[in-house]
């Protein structure tokens, strides 16, 4: 595995050194560099501080998970498109929302919006295992299409409606939704084991940042900072989330 991400980490390095080349004026430029930067300036310098968590995203090839158009960009202080209308976060939340889950390497992790499967692919390297959900087909099979190419082997991608969560695979020690309903979704509480925690954007237009732990006394619940993610969507009818299918692709 470790052989594969770091062929493919050479391959993105290239790439990006290639499409930034002209304007770089041959000063070097590469990702790993430009990842570099990104953890110091971009997430260091506002207070994340958990090593592991650093260390996940020195690791993850950011610019393998953005189309071609916006790669040379993919190491910017913003969110970018990644098709379907979707974002990829901005490194500084995807690194904030990671650190406030604290994922310990045993935890299973259920994670709502796949996109583009960049939080995942950071999650992979903290946890023991990665389900993670996405409501539109395409991009989940792009997903999973990036994660294999990159050798992640610990992330399961799934097709459907992430209101329902996944109860068959039910309790999860950490849950993390990357798209925000407007409350707090119901089975997705049901779904966190004890000493679990929930971060997710909440709300309609004026979004919050939350973090809800299921203690021995109950739901504890603390609200954060505002935050501004695309809306989670309800999906129709009632079928459970499956895995991805190559047809998804
Ligand atoms: N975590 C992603 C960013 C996700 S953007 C990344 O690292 O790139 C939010 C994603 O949530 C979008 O891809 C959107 O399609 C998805 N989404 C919206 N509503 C959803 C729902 N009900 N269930 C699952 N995914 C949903």
């Amino acid at each position: 595995m470790r052989a594969v991400a770091r062929a493919a980490w050479i391959g993105g390095a290239l790439l990006l050194a290639a499409a930034a080349g002209g304007a770089a004026g041959g000063e070097g430029m590469d990702a790993g560099r430009l990842r570099e930067a990104m953890v110091r300036e971009q997430i260091e310098a506002r207070g994340v501080r958990d090593p592991r968590v650093l260390a996940a995203l020195r690791a993850v090839p950011r610019e393998r998970f953005v189309p071609p158009a916006v790669r040379a960009e993919a190491y910017d202080d913003a969110p970018l498109p990644i098709g379907e209308g979707q974002t990829i976060s901005q490194p500084y939340i995807v690194a904030v929302m990671t650190e406030l889950l604290r994922p310990e390497p045993g935890d299973r992790v259920l994670e709502v919006g796949t996109g583009s499967g960049y939080q995942a692919a950071v999650l992979a390297r903290l946890v023991a295992r990665v389900y993670s959900i996405e409501l539109v087909p395409s991009l989940a099979g792009r997903a999973r299409e990036v994660l294999a190419e990159l050798g992640v082997s610990n992330v399961e991608v799934f097709v459907g409606d992430g209101y329902r969560g996944l109860p068959a695979l039910a309790p999860f020690d950490a849950i993390l939704l990357t798209a925000a309903p407007p409350e707090v979704p119901p089975a997705l509480v049901e779904q966190l084991a004890l000493g679990g925690r929930l971060v997710a954007p909440i709300g309609t237009g004026e979004q919050e940042l939350r973090v809800l732990e299921r203690t021995a006394a109950g739901i504890v619940s603390e609200t954060l900072f505002p935050v501004r993610f695309v809306p989670m969507i309800r999906g129709e009818g009632d079928a459970p989330a499956r895995p991805v299918a190559p047809a998804d692709d």
